[in-house]
């Protein structure tokens, strides 16, 4: 069976647990609780397929960092650096990092720009 990952992002409050328990339970969540995250499965049918949905509802606005990986490829390059920059912009007006787990580049950017990121927010 196919699955599918969905990460659902928003501000606190906007409804983001609300439609995802209306839509896995069926039922309408009154209460706020901004600290709930929870992920949800559920199993649905698409154009006759069945496909299992794995919903994870965050806490809020997940800081975003859009990461190029694998950047130790140069000869294998698809993407430019500058076409990843204008897709942070675009998307999110977020940072971008080239990395290489491979070759240890900005492998301690990645993830401590994230927690540094959460603390200016
Ligand atoms: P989250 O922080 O984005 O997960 O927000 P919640 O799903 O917890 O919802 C925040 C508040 O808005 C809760 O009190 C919900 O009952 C309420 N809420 C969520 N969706 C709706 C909706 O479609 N209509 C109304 N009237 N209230 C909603
Ligand atoms: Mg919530």
């Amino acid at each position: 069976m196919r699955e599918y990952k969905l990460v659902v992002l928003g501000s606190g409050g906007v409804g983001k647990s609300a439609l995802t328990v209306q839509f896995v339970q069926g039922i309408f969540v009154e209460k706020y609780d901004p600290t709930i995250e929870d992920s949800y499965r559920k199993q649905v049918e698409v154009d006759c397929q069945q496909c299992m949905l794995e919903i994870l509802d965050t806490a809020g606005t997940v800081p975003m960092i859009l990461v190029g990986n694998k950047c130790d490829l140069e000869d294998e390059r698809v993407v430019g650096k500058e076409q990843g920059q204008n897709l942070a912009r675009q998307w999110c007006n977020c940072a971008f990092l080239e990395s290489s787990a491979k070759s240890k580049i900005n492998v301690n950017e990645v993830i401590y720009s994230s927690v540094f990121i959460s603390l200016w927010k």
